[in-house]
């Protein structure tokens, strides 16, 4: 849509303004071959093949596309990948961006694309760089590390203020079939968990596709969120979710029902352009915690994502930047898991990985947070780990036994464990 190009367009605008340096990037113009077709030309480029990419094609060539979104052989279209200009020194202060890890990728990327001939010149010839136009997006939420997908005109009329309650016991939360919560033991009480499901209601997240459906990060998160709830409260925890959905309780299902009916945890409407959403969550939590003082309190941040194209990424981790006990505590979680894998599949391997970033809840936190990324949606090995509800669970029950590990005083799990972590 127009209003949200520009959006986009405003918000690019506003993260070159913010580096104070001069990026100016125009979009690829290509002339198709007879017979191209969007996605055969996604693939082409190496593109990821899903419908952000596609319905940024249509986007950018809305009047060049037949009504059925055919391709014309005689015209020029635009590819949804972005030409900086190659300053000579590197990717990253080229097109603006601080991450090394993106910066390879898209270096990776180019090299390809001159390997199949697809790019006629290596960019540090033409001094072209090309990047796929989600780095960029990803990278102007980078100040702020949002996602600018909507713009603040989906605000409904009428926003129900209903105030945040007790702690999640509420049976329509877990579904019938887990309503039940039996105790295991006390050793979390005293901890208050938040549980951040990183999307839902208008804001999908990532999309990734497999047999012929579509799968959407918030879903999935959410359902992983619910399990890992579920497993803390029976350790004696309160547990608070920054998003809930009156409506989807832990599902068995492998594919998840896609909803737009998720609602922040105070069961208000999702509302606002992202950044504020972020916020609604932060003050969401900070209204909790500050009537709760005397608990200890921890930020569980999850994310199912898509930033890698096709790559399979195992399931990683970022702290809050600069927080040594939000490191401390994230590592005891990739270790975990890490064991979990060698335990259970030795020859698998586990690449996990740990890395201070530099998020707005991270940074918004008023206590202890980590940031957990399940793999990436639109890989199809991880779309399995998404996709099986035992393993949803699994991921759950993992990331519970390293919490109980990271934080327990009591539990006779770990008694050895020092807890010099604690805040
Ligand atoms: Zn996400």
């Amino acid at each position: 849509m127009g209003g949200k190009q520009n959006f986009f367009i405003a918000a690019f605008v506003i993260f070159l303004c913010v580096n104070k340096s001069s990026y100016s990037a125009e979009y690829l113009q290509i002339k198709p071959h007879k017979g191209d077709g969007i996605y055969s030309l996604l693939k082409k480029y190496e593109l990821p093949n899903d419908s952000s990419y596609f319905n940024k094609f249509v986007e950018l060539n809305k009047s060049r596309l037949s009504g059925k979104n055919e391709i014309f052989s005689h015209y020029e279209y635009k590819m949804p990948i972005l030409i900086f200009e190659y300053n000579g020194i590197n990717i990253r202060s080229s097109i603006g961006i601080d991450n090394y890890d993106i910066a390879l990728e898209i270096q990776n990327w180019n090299n390809k694309l001159l390997k199949n001939k697809i790019k006629p010149q290596d960019y540090k010839i033409s001094k072209e760089i090309w990047v796929p136009f989600h780095y960029i997006k990803s990278q102007s939420k980078s100040n702020e590390q949002v996602d600018e997908n909507e713009s603040s005109d989906k605000v409904p009329a009428e926003i129900t203020t209903q105030k945040f309650s007790k702690k999640l016991n509420n049976e329509r939360i877990f579904g019938k079939k887990y309503t039940q919560i039996q105790k295991i033991d006390n050793s979390l009480n005293g901890y208050v968990f938040y549980i951040d499901p990183g999307h839902g209601g208008p804001d999908p997240g990532a999309i990734g596709f497999k047999n012929g459906q579509e799968m959407h990060e918030d879903e999935y998160a959410y359902d992983v969120s619910l399990r890992l709830a579920r497993n803390l409260m029976q350790h004696g925890a309160a547990v608070f979710l920054t998003i809930i959905d009156p409506n989807d309780g832990i599902r068995d299902d492998k594919y998840l029902r896609n909803s737009k009916d998720e609602m922040f945890g105070n069961r208000t409407i999702i509302i606002g352009n992202s950044r504020e959403r972020l916020q609604s969550r932060i003050d969401y939590i900070n209204e909790i915690y500050s009537t709760r003082k005397k608990s200890q309190h921890r930020l569980i941040i999850i994310h199912v994502d898509s930033r890698q194209f096709d790559q399979k990424i195992d399931i990683f981790f970022y702290n809050q930047p600069g927080d040594t006990a939000s490191k401390k505590y994230a590592n005891i979680l990739l270790k975990t898991i890490e064991n979990k894998y060698l335990v259970n599949q030795p020859q698998r391997g586990y690449r996990g990985t740990l890395a201070d970033r530099n998020l707005f809840m991270l940074r918004h936190s008023p206590c202890s947070a980590v940031y957990i990324e399940l793999g990436n949606i639109q890989n199809s090995t991880d779309q399995i780990r998404l996709i099986e509800p035992n393993n949803r669970q699994a991921i759950a029950n993992w990331l519970t036994q390293g919490i109980l590990k990271a934080d327990t005083r009591t539990s006779t799990i770990l008694k050895s464990k020092k807890k010099s972590h604690k805040k």
